[in-house]
């Protein structure tokens, strides 16, 4: 469903993906863990095209995400085709971004109605369906500011969804968010994974949650993936020194 083909990204001299490889099957949630400063939240922000690519590839449910085909040759996308490709992509970031002046159900519908151009009782229709799926189908008329962390968050993954996404990108959605909320967007998005056939990518700081759900951890170091598996044999046998070295100091 995603496919990094050999995609580089730096800023100057910096290089900050070098050369990645990276697939992502329909349905498969993986996980990118790693140091400060490996790339995570560059892989999530490339998909997202608000980063250019230097070299490479980044394909979405096989077709390349920033450039079309054209008589056999890859050339720079327009305007349509890359909103339309962007529209498959649904993204959670770590500071909520909710519209302020809408309650939980306008900001869930204003993506739809606005870029879908869907009628506003099927807007609020979906909207509510996800509210309720989030568990916040009481609040659903609550602006943002009334709401707590862990509530927010949980609109802005109903707000995500409600534009129906085939893939969905999670940027340490826990790590703003106190511990004791913590838990109740963690059952959001297991949720997700157990019932929803969603392609999921997430940056998380929290191991124990990376095992809990992933299918796949990727454990980045420079811009490249250093080691991957299942989240059992990645973290109770890491076969690289770096792995070893970052799993136990973030024990
Ligand atoms: P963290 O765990 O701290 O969030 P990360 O692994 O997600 O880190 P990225 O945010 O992907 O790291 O950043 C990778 C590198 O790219 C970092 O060294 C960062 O300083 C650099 N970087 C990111 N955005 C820019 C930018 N717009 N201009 C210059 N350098 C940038």
């Amino acid at each position: 469903m995603v496919r990094f083909s050999r995609v580089s990204k730096r800023y100057g001299e910096l290089t900050v993906l070098d050369n990645l490889d990276l697939d992502v099957a329909a349905g498969e949630m993986i996980t990118i863990i790693g140091p400060s400063g490996s790339g995570k939240t560059t892989v999530l922000r490339m998909l997202m095209t608000l980063e250019t690519i230097n070299e490479g590839v980044i394909y979405v449910d096989g077709k390349p995400l920033t450039h079309m085909e054209k008589r056999g040759k890859l050339v720079r996308a327009d305007r349509r085709y890359l909103r339309q490709m962007r529209a498959q992509i649904g993204m959670c970031f770590q500071h909520f971004n909710l519209f302020p002046h809408m309650t939980a159900l306008e900001n869930c519908m204003e993506g739809p109605v606005q870029v879908l151009g869907m009628k506003k009782a099927a807007a609020r229709a979906r909207s509510e369906e996800l509210l309720e799926l989030v568990g916040m189908a009481d609040k659903r008329d609550q602006h943002p500011a009334r709401l707590s962390g862990g509530q927010q968050q949980r609109v802005a993954i109903a707000r995500a969804l409600a534009m129906r996404p085939k893939v969905m990108l999670f940027d340490e959605v826990t790590s703003a968010l106190d511990p004791e909320v913590i838990g109740e967007v963690t059952t959001v998005i297991r949720n997700l994974v157990d019932k929803h056939n969603l392609t999921m990518l997430m940056v998380t700081h929290q191991m124990g949650f990376a095992k809990d759900i992933s299918d796949r951890v990727c454990f980045f170091f420079d811009g490249k993936i250093e080691e991957q598996n299942s989240p059992d044999e990645l973290f109770s046998n890491p076969q690289k020194e770096r792995t070893q070295q970052f799993l136990s100091a973030v024990k």
